[in-house]
């Protein structure tokens, strides 16, 4: 590893973030150096996308597979143009719907975008976030900022800034600290450069939304699937991603019979002097034994489990716990999300418990 550099930490107003902290994270980016920053969806670690030995820097910092390309977060419709060859009719429906927001758009690239930004790849991945100090960041950056998120390459995702000086204090030259995240889960990625357009990856802008506004939309079919031997058409999601340190395991059925089921689990490890975590619901908190029980969310709204999901997951790599069970989510909106990152953090470690057991 690169020697250790001082790692500057500016706490800032996510809506109003001060011009001057902003305008010195913006010449860190023209010289090639790197920034973590908030956006919508998760932390990000932003260099300047355009410039190759830059982008490099975000691939040591995360320890991150150099044929893992980086999503180039944008500002307006102008820039894209400038990244892209073609724009897909349907492309700039989804934009002028989703955009900004927490959607990202696959593309054939321009010869302005160095490969070491995608991975030797000859499309690019592209988002135009909505985040005031994200957008205000891209700007005084040069517009064109390869943000991936903000963790050491394995680990999950960060949604505070505290994760972030967790895994990168001493890697990279500025952290910018505007609170916890509003949504928790990286963003949808659709593929716009194949018919019918696809989704490479699950997050707050789902299936049905996207279908409403253009028609047919496919799904990666090695996503949801434990079995498939074919490597999803994301680089990225075929890493072990997202994991904790401890064996996760997802337990799924009608949540009563979850929880009781995972209780006397716990209750059989803790006897063997196992430290357990259980992630659970307010619906069910109080079904379960005196372990470390850790409270998602609620059933009622999946958005509150994307936000918690990745903090609670550190949590426990923080309390050393030996294994973890979690309550599944329904696969439905943002679930469909929160079970794709759930599934992948435990491995595909899955236990059924059948509605009459
Ligand atoms: P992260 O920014 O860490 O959330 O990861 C970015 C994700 O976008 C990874 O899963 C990448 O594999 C994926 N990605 C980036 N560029 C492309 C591309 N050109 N084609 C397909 N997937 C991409
Ligand atoms: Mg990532």
């Amino acid at each position: 590893m690169g020697k250790r550099i001082h790692t500057r930490i500016e706490t800032i107003d996510p809506h109003r973030p001060d011009p001057k902290v902003i305008e010195k994270a913006g010449e860190i980016l023209k010289n090639g150096g790197l920034v973590a920053f908030p956006t919508e969806t998760v932390y990000g670690l932003g260099a300047d996308a355009l410039n190759e030995k830059a982008a490099e820097k975000i691939y040591a910092a995360k320890g991150r597979p150099s044929d893992n390309p980086l999503i180039i977060h944008i500002t307006n419709m102008d820039a894209l143009e400038r990244i892209v060859t073609g724009i897909p009719e349907e492309a700039r429906k989804v934009a002028d719907a989703f955009w900004p927001g927490p959607l990202t758009m696959i593309f054939d690239k321009a010869g302005i975008v160095p490969y070491g930004t995608t991975g030797g790849l000859d499309t690019v991945a592209v988002r135009m976030p909505d985040h005031p100090a994200a957008r205000a960041v891209i700007d005084a950056g040069g517009g064109y900022i390869a943000a991936p998120s903000a963790n050491t390459s394995g680990r999950p995702s960060p949604t505070r800034a505290e994760h972030v000086a967790e895994d990168l204090s001493g890697r990279i030259e500025m952290i910018l600290d505007a609170g916890p995240v509003e949504i928790g889960v990286e963003s949808t990625i659709l593929d716009m450069t194949v018919t019918p357009p696809m989704i490479l990856r699950p997050g707050a802008v789902t299936r049905e939304m996207l279908e409403d506004l253009i028609g047919e939309v496919a799904v990666d079919s090695t996503l949801g699937n434990a079995d498939s031997k074919e490597a999803p058409k994301a680089p990225g999601m075929k890493y072990r991603h997202y994991a904790p340190k401890a064996s996760l395991v997802v337990v799924e059925g009608p949540p009563e019979k979850v929880a009781g089921w995972i209780s006397s689990q716990a209750v059989r490890m803790r006897q063997e002097g196992k430290k357990v975590g259980i992630i659970a619901t307010e619906e069910t908190r109080a079904s379960y034994p005196d372990v470390d029980v850790k409270v998602a969310g609620t059933r009622a709204d999946e958005s509150t489990v994307a936000g918690s999901l990745y903090g609670i997951l550190r949590e426990f790599d923080a309390d050393g716990v030996d294994a973890i069970y979690s309550e599944a989510f329904d696969p439905e909106g943002i679930g469909t999300a929160v079970m794709n990152r759930l599934l992948k953090a435990a491995g595909h470690q899955v236990v059924r418990i059948p509605e009459e057991a």
